[in-house]
């Protein structure tokens, strides 16, 4: 048994103790990214700190990381890094699970080069997942892990941390901003952008580490070896260990999407060498994504094998070449989206849309954890309008399965679509043209969000994350205002249409592009 002493760590929101205050200066972590999970003590007796890597799958640049670190460190323990993957989450597919693995063999080998003590679990049929977290912590004297606020994490965070008996916290290390900063969620862009210009400059840089090396590990790693069999496959023989599974959903990966770090860090430098200077004028252009000034880092977001701390750095270095200056930001007009950060008008773009469009998605679970959103986080005047229009009559009516077959009317939906299905990606403007879409042709609005999220989260290497949710439901009306002339099935939520696409844009090759996709799809199945 465990020898119980009180835990000397905060809590946010709760009193703070002078002890943990000194704690907290040691570490130098900004407290307020810190949440308990439980009111257990820290035991003692433990053999190690716990670093349960759920979301933040990398060892650069991870405020979850730096805090199981120090706090080895200053409690004279090991530190256990523990990464796992079930096999039974909502959506599970080949392709989310080979690009997970792919990430997690990266992770293997950083671990062993920087020698942590890094055990890894993979759950297939002859090795079950249940009971094996409990197992491990028997031996810890704190649990840590990433405070990730929807999809399966928040429900299998409280689920530990109320089994355990020692004391569990959550890091949240999703962006610049803590998101214990706020009082409430935004209900527009134009509001959190206020919020974040002004909070900013207290948190650039009070960066997660992103430099270490092997000698900060020496003493934390005590050699304990893990109850169980950890994950041993290598690269050449993932594609055969895939087979075995039996997934519930027949997805496939798509060949360019390679999970793991180090395909986020070379798709960061085409970005900002490359695509960069023409973010704010080419990216909403449909094009394919080699074409398009777009990162293509989401899926790299969210499964943490990139922080938006190190990107958000890797731009502003590219743009400021002379070094930056706090006092450069632009602080002439509140929510100035085009001059705060820099003097490049492109690189504000692309960091408005990873930090303000990001984490308004991330706020809004913040305040309101829990699985998913849906039509009921709408806003008033979004209600009004579905009463006013539900029973509208629709030009066309899809079902899931049509929709999912990429079988409307519509070409460049279908289009759409169709990139989605096949690459685990679907261009910006297009994904919002879709979404806005399937309200139009579904047969009720309850049905459009059910096709939406499912096709989202089923097929694309981002989905499943709190932006998934937040995107959906922006088609719905979600941090918009009410757009007039009123129209059809939509009222005042703002229209798309692909007509007026088509005019605005050359859309040719955006079509060209994916009918390409199809055709090498055919090849590899002649
Ligand atoms: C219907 C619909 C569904 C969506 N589903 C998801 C989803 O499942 N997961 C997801 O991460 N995003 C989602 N989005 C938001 C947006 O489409 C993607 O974040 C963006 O296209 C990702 O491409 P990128 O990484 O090349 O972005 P870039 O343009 O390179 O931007 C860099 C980063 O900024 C953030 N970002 C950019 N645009 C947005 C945006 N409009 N909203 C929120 N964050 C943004 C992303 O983290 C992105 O990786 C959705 C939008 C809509 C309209």
């Amino acid at each position: 048994m465990h020898k119980l002493t009180p835990l000397p760590l905060f809590s946010v929101g709760a009193r703070e103790s002078d002890q943990a205050d000194n704690l907290m200066n040691e570490m130098q972590i900004p407290k307020e990214r810190v949440r308990r999970l439980n009111s257990n003590p820290v035991a003692e007796s433990g053999k190690y700190v716990l670093y349960w890597m759920q979301t933040n799958r990398r060892f650069t640049s991870n405020h979850s990381l730096d805090y199981a670190v120090q706090l080895a460190r200053s409690q004279n323990k090991e530190l256990v890094v523990y990464e796992g993957l079930r096999k039974d989450y909502p959506w599970n597919s080949k392709r989310i699970h080979k690009f997970i693995l792919e990430g997690m063999i990266q992770n293997r080998e950083t671990a062993h080069s920087l020698g942590i003590n890094y055990w890894s679990f993979v759950e297939d049929d002859l090795h079950s997942a249940k009971g094996l977290l409990k197992k491990i912590t028997e031996q810890s004297s704190v649990v840590i892990t990433d405070d990730f606020p929807c999809f399966i994490v928040p429900e299998q965070s409280n689920k530990l941390a109320d089994k355990i008996n020692c004391a569990m916290l959550a890091v949240d290390g999703n962006s610049i901003i803590p998101f214990s900063q706020f009082e409430k969620f935004a209900s527009a862009a134009r509001i959190l952008r206020i919020w974040i210009h002004k909070k900013f400059p207290n948190y650039f840089l009070k960066f997660a580490n992103t430099n270490y090396k092997k000698e900060d590990f020496l003493a934390l790693n005590k050699g304990s070896i893990a109850p169980f069999d950890t994950f041993k496959i290598e690269s050449p023989e993932l594609e055969e260990y895939l087979d075995k599974f039996r997934f519930e959903n027949d997805v496939q990966p798509f060949k360019e999407m390679i999970g793991g770090r180090k395909k986020a860090l070379e798709l960061l430098e085409i970005f900002v060498i490359k695509k960069l200077n023409q973010y704010n004028i080419g990216r909403s252009n449909p094009n394919s994504f080699e074409e398009t000034p777009v990162s293509g880092l989401s899926p790299y977001l969210h499964f943490g094998f990139i922080s938006s701390e190190e990107i958000m750095m890797r731009v502003i270095r590219e743009v400021t070449p002379t070094g930056f200056d706090l006092e450069s930001l632009s602080h002439n007009k509140p929510g100035d989206r085009e001059n705060f950060y820099t003097r490049s008008v492109a690189a504000n773009h692309f960091l408005d849309e990873l930090i303000t469009w990001r984490d308004i998605g991330y706020l809004y679970f913040f305040k309101k954890p829990g699985f998913r959103m849906d039509l009921a986080d709408l806003p008033d005047w979004v209600n009004k309008n579905f009463s006013k229009h539900h029973l509208d009559s629709r030009e066309f009516i899809y079902s899931r399965n049509e929709f999912e077959e990429a079988k409307t009317h519509d070409e460049l939906w279908n289009a759409a679509q169709k990139e989605l299905k096949i690459t685990g990606r679907m261009h910006n403007y297009m994904r919002m043209l879709w979404g806005k879409k399937v309200i139009e042709w579904s047969k009720s609005y309850e049905d459009a969000f059910d096709t939406l999220e499912y096709l989202n989260n089923k097929y694309a290497y981002d989905g499943r994350n709190p932006n998934s949710y937040t995107g959906i439901l922006w088609c719905f009306g979600l941090f918009d205002r009410p757009w007039f002339p009123e129209r059809n099935v939509l009222g005042n939520i703002r229209y798309m249409s692909s007509d007026s696409t088509r005019k605005k844009f050359k859309i040719k090759s955006y079509l060209d592009y994916v009918t390409s996709l199809e055709t090498n799809l055919d090849r590899l199945f002649p």
